[in-house]
């Protein structure tokens, strides 16, 4: 068995490779090669923790599997990371635990990775200013991500604690771009690519807020209850996700589900954009909205993506288990 400690992440594994991994299994989602299991997701009513499984199977890279893990809110003051996980592969021809991978960067890597996809293919190809809300630990590899997949010439962003948005501006100087906080109705209004990531539950930004063209990726909201926009913006948008169950169940559109603005059938797989099958944006008018609310064959497809980087460099720790 192959072990890949969190520490060996970072050296290991590129944005660019998370990118490939997760583009392709979005792909074979949408062909119905791969399938996500349902998810599992407890209050354990001890240290205030969230703890679950994400988990699926790949029949074309046989990536098999589970990510367990969840979110630890006192770890702070232990000098740990909130949110805890592991990534288990599995030989799928024998059953056998092929991989321990650490679950903690590769999360915030494959879920810029899925956001960036659906700039890629869903954005105007002219898209210059890019929208943040949200300045949480995902926010910088989110923000990264974005610049890799536009000429952006200025990012805009807005948090409900501005204390937190020194972080995007440090990005935003690293990488040689003009950053300004704004309030909402500016960031929606000048925008053309927006991403929120917050933990929020009620709504961020507005119908109003947001002109004509905006792409927009609303990647916070990953349970019930959760929002970030208002629904009335979702259902004015072409709604693409990364799996349609998530979304209508945990994701942003449950809410225009709810209010009975939208169909579970209007929202788009963005894999079958990736494969073609969709045409994604067809106007430059149009509002195109990704509703990423994270799944586990993500999880395996950026750990399996680690396993054989550590494999080609002979850095890969093996035991017999
Ligand atoms: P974080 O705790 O580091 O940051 C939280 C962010 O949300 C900050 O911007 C904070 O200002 C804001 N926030 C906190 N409380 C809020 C409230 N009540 N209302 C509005 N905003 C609030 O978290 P993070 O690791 O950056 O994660 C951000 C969100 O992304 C979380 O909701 C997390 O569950 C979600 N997430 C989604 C995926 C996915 O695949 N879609 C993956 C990882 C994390």
């Amino acid at each position: 068995m192959i072990i890949i400690p969190e520490s060996a992440i970072a050296e290991l594994i590129t944005s660019s490779d998370c990118l490939k991994a997760v583009e392709e299994v979005f792909a074979s989602m949408a062909n119905r090669s791969a399938y996500n299991f349902p998810v599992i997701r407890e209050a354990i009513g001890h240290a205030d923790a969230l703890y679950g499984f994400k988990s699926g199977f790949d029949r074309k890279s046989l990536a098999l599997g589970l990510k367990s893990g969840g979110f630890w809110p006192n770890n702070t003051s232990r000098g740990l990371t909130n949110h805890q996980s592991a990534i288990f592969l599995f030989d799928a021809d024998t059953g056998k635990c092929r991989a321990v991978v650490g679950g903690n960067l590769l999360t915030a890597l494959r879920t810029a990775a899925a956001s960036a996809i659906s700039i890629k293919y869903l954005a105007r190809k002219d898209a210059k200013v890019l929208g943040m809300i949200g300045a949480g630990h995902q926010s910088t590899f989110q923000l990264r991500a974005a610049l890799e997949q536009r000429a952006f010439e200025k990012i805009l962003a807005w948090n409900p604690h501005p204390d937190m948005l020194s972080r995007l501006e440090e990005v935003a100087k690293e990488e040689g771009l003009p950053f300004e906080a704004v309030d909402r109705d500016r960031l929606g209004a000048e925008s053309d690519v927006i991403i929120s990531i917050t933990s929020s539950f009620a709504p961020l930004l507005k119908a109003s807020q947001v002109r004509a063209g905006t792409h927009l990726a609303c990647m916070g909201t990953d349970t019930k209850g959760k929002q970030e926009i208002e629904a009335e913006l979702l259902a004015a948008a072409t709604v693409f996700t990364d799996e349609v169950e998530q979304a209508i169940t945990i994701g942003e559109t449950q809410h225009a589900i709810e209010k009975g603005l939208i169909r579970k059938e209007a929202v788009v797989e963005l894999g079958a954009v990736i494969n073609g099958t969709h045409p994604g944006r067809t106007s430059q008018d149009q509002v195109t909205l990704f509703d990423g609310t994270g799944v586990g064959l993500q999880d395996l497809a950026v750990a399996s993506a680690a396993v054989e980087l550590a494999l080609a460099r002979g850095v890969a720790i093996e035991v017999d288990f």
